[in-house]
């Protein structure tokens, strides 16, 4: 089963959810997903990704800490 970006039609790979109430965005692995209010990305647009002024973003990607460079100095 493949899921396609809203924005363009590439593989999804980021679930986008939010919740009005909150004024909070959330980013979650494709994995994780089938979330019924739920926006799917791909890679590209999920890191592109800017919450509407006064919103927050949560970034929940496992993928996202697995890639990103530690900085253990
Ligand atoms: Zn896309």
């Amino acid at each position: 089963m493949l899921v396609s970006c809203t924005r363009c039609n590439s593989p999804a790979a980021v679930m986008m959810t939010f919740n009005y109430t909150d004024s909070a965005v959330w980013l979650d692995d494709m994995t994780t997903a089938s979330e019924p209010y739920g926006y799917p990305l791909c890679a590209n647009h999920g890191d592109r990704m800017t919450p509407p002024h006064g919103w927050t973003l949560t970034d929940r990607r496992t993928t996202t800490r697995l890639f990103a460079p530690l900085s253990v100095a």
